[in-house]
């Protein structure tokens, strides 16, 4: 049996939509919500097109956690706090099963970050999903890209390249995946959108950015608004774990160009670089070293010989 529309939102969706700051939600004309004193409004929107950004068939409730993670990383590099989302969903038919998967993932990942669905829209048509989420941040404090400056360090998160091996893998689904190939592809659908990173970060970088079209192209953001250039050093770039069975080239192309991994990029001044120290050791925020902000303009891939390395490929664009 199909339910309706709004059966269907009361069944799947109503209960994902519950806290205190939560003062009407889903069911009314629009959500009311209450924003904390002294804060700023942060909001994002991402929409996620089946067989552009996933497979088609992929498991929903995998689809779902995808779609509100990509929001969330947004979040991180802003360094702030996610409260509320609405979706907008557009679906083929009313199939139960998907619906039923697609919930469970939101609800998971919903109560996991702490941010309750306030509202959205359901219509039919090619499989859909958009989320637009709104959060908070200190008042002037948001990182932003545009503050690097000559003599920042440049920083990554985590290990990059994951997520862009999984991607030539989506193709072969039904294959028997070895735990390996399992590993890319759960890297793929769960990024860990780094929050509590970037929150950690607020009064610390200089400017910050999550990598979604590559570490070449979303560096290559910083350098553009901050007015700067990049060098990043080629044997400093972690590596995913499975990319180290690779050719190196490839390896190494995949972590630069490859997107999707959702690490935060970010730069710290000098005089912030004993209050960074702080928080890697305390493992409040983990980050490897990759690079330094430089005079003029573009980003450089220095290799261990100091020669600059020119990479192909920028990242994915889709116009
Ligand atoms: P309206 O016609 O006034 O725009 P709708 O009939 O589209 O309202 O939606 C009714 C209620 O259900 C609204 O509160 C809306 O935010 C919520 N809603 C609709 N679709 C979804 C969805 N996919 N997820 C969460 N809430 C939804
Ligand atoms: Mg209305």
């Amino acid at each position: 049996m199909a339910l309706g529309e709004f059966a269907l939102i009361d069944h799947f969706f109503k209960s994902i939509g519950n806290g205190e700051d939560v003062l009407v939600g889903i069911g009314d004309d629009a959500a009311i919500l209450k924003p904390t004193a002294g804060k700023q409004l942060v909001t994002a929107i991402d929409t996620l097109v089946a067989g552009v950004h996933f497979p088609a068939e992929a498991d929903s409730a995998s689809i779902a956690s995808r779609c509100l993670r990509v929001n969330l990383s947004d979040f991180a590099a802003m360094g702030a706090t996610p409260k509320w989302f609405t979706l907008a969903l557009t679906l083929p038919e009313s199939d139960e099963q998907w619906l039923e998967g697609f919930a469970r993932g939101l609800a998971g990942d919903a109560a996991t970050y702490a941010c309750a669905l306030v509202g959205g829209d359901t219509t039919r048509g090619p499989l859909t999903i958009s989320i637009a989420m709104f959060g908070e941040v200190d008042a002037g404090k948001g990182l932003l890209r545009s503050g690097a400056r000559a003599g920042d360090a440049v920083y990554v998160t985590g290990p990059l390249g994951g997520a862009a091996a999984a991607l030539e893998l989506l193709g072969g689904t039904g294959k028997s995946l070895t735990p390996m190939q399992q590993q890319l592809l759960h890297a793929y659908y769960f990024p860990e959108p780094r929050l509590a990173a970037g929150q950690a970060l607020l009064d610390i970088a200089s400017s910050a950015i999550d990598i979604s079209d590559g570490l070449l192209a979303d560096a290559g953001h910083i350098a553009g608004q901050s007015g700067a250039a990049i060098e990043l050093e080629w044997q400093a770039i972690p590596l995913a774990e499975p990319l180290k069975d690779y050719p190196l080239e490839k390896a190494m192309r995949l972590a630069l160009t490859g997107g999707d991994d959702y690490e935060l990029c970010f730069t710290v001044p000098g005089n912030r670089t004993a209050a960074l120290q702080r928080l890697l050791e305390t493992g409040v925020v983990k980050a490897t070293r990759i690079g330094r902000v430089a005079p003029g303009s573009g980003v450089r891939c220095i290799g261990e010989d100091s020669q600059t390395i020119t990479v192909k490929t920028g990242g994915y664009r889709h116009f």
